[in-house]
């Protein structure tokens, strides 16, 4: 798993250490942290190893999760060129330990691959409207070459290859300081700080809860070896910016006011996962409604801010 001990990979290694895999984590620590895996280290099937993927990795491994690259917008626009290396080189690597091991290798890949969609909701078929020298670039130009790597390992060289296309997801040990909407609204609320919402919070986004995401990325892995994805994985469920801020507001009892700043470049205007390919290959659908979700990512950001 490499990404492991950022939020998504953390909650992926619960899941398949509780299946009873053996788990090798392998981590820069650039955005993910310790925390999110300090339980798991006198568990006898984990093991953790500090590495950048920009460089090879020689190990020994039956299964790939490539989850490795900063997701939130601050944080991948914090070193832009390092980003695009991790997503790119990262692949090559990943992709070359998969060919030298024979062995099925998943990318994490984004619903930013389609930019901001000029089609509405986004099924797997539509290739994007993406701005390629843009600030948002070098994350989803990276994702988008990843996948051409992944698609022509496939073609040339044979590899099992599974491709998920991650729509927004949120949940416990997501970081506090990521500038992600879910986030950042739970913790101005939780402050009683103003609620920033970018442009006028028409914009929408569909928030999956992090448990039916790994539900989702486990049976892609897990699908018969013809079927490479790309895989739309998200909830369908479309909510404003402005309408999330209100819900949060109201679960958080929070006295918060709304205020309206600069929508940034290139910010999708709508986003809408497309998931019947999810309903029929995978039997799968989201079943945490984001009204539940937030309450233990709410009770979540609570204690970190205690602590
Ligand atoms: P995260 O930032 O919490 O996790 C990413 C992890 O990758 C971190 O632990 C980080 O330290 C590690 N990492 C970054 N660069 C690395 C490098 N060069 N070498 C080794 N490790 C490196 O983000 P997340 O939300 O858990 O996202 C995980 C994956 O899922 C990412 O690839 C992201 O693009 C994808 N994704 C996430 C979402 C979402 O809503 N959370 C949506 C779409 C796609
Ligand atoms: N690689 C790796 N671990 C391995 C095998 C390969 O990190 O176990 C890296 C290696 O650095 C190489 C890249 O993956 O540059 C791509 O490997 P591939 O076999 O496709 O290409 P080649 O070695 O022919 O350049
Ligand atoms: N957003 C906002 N206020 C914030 C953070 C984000 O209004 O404090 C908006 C942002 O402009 C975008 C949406 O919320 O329209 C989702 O942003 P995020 O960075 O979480 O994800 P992404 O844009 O990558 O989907």
């Amino acid at each position: 798993m490499t990404g492991g001990a950022g939020f998504l990979g953390s909650h992926l290694i619960d899941r398949l250490l509780a299946l009873g895999h053996e788990v090798l984590c392998v981590d820069n620590l650039f955005t993910g942290t310790k925390r999110n895996i300090d339980h798991l280290h006198a568990a006898p099937r984990f093991e953790f190893m500090r590495h950048d993927v920009t460089f090879p990795l020689y190990v020994e491994v039956d299964e790939i999760y490539n989850l490795a690259c900063p997701a939130s917008p601050i944080h991948y626009q914090h070193d832009p060129v390092q980003t695009t290396k991790t997503s790119v080189h990262g692949a090559i690597n990943l992709l070359g330990l998969a060919k030298r091991l024979k062995c099925r290798i998943l990318q994490a890949s984004t619903s930013e691959v389609y930019g901001d969609p000029s089609l509405h909701p986004q099924p797997e078929s539509y290739w994007g409207n993406v701005n390629p020298v843009g600030i948002r670039s070098c994350y989803d130009e990276g994702k988008r070459c990843a996948e051409t790597l992944f698609f022509d390992y496939h073609r040339q060289h044979k590899l099992e290859i599974k491709v998920a296309s991650i729509f927004n997801t949120y949940g416990p040990r997501m970081h506090p300081a990521d500038g992600r909407v879910v986030s950042n609204f739970i913790v101005q609320a939780l402050k009683n700080e103003p609620i920033t919402l970018y442009g006028n919070g028409a914009q929408t986004r569909s928030f999956c809860y992090v448990d039916d995401l790994i539900d989702g990325v486990i049976r892609l892995m897990d699908t018969p070896k013809d079927f490479t994805g790309p895989l739309n994985i998200g909830n369908p469920s479309e909510f404003t910016i402005k309408a999330l801020a209100e819900l949060i507001i109201e679960q958080t009892g929070s006295n918060s006011q709304l205020v309206f700043l600069p929508l940034p470049q290139d910010d999708p205007r709508q986003r809408r996962p497309d998931i019947s390919r999810a309903r029929e290959r995978l039997d799968w659908q989201p079943r945490v409604p984001l009204a539940e979700g937030l309450k233990p990512t709410i009770a979540y950001f609570r204690e970190r801010l205690k602590a």
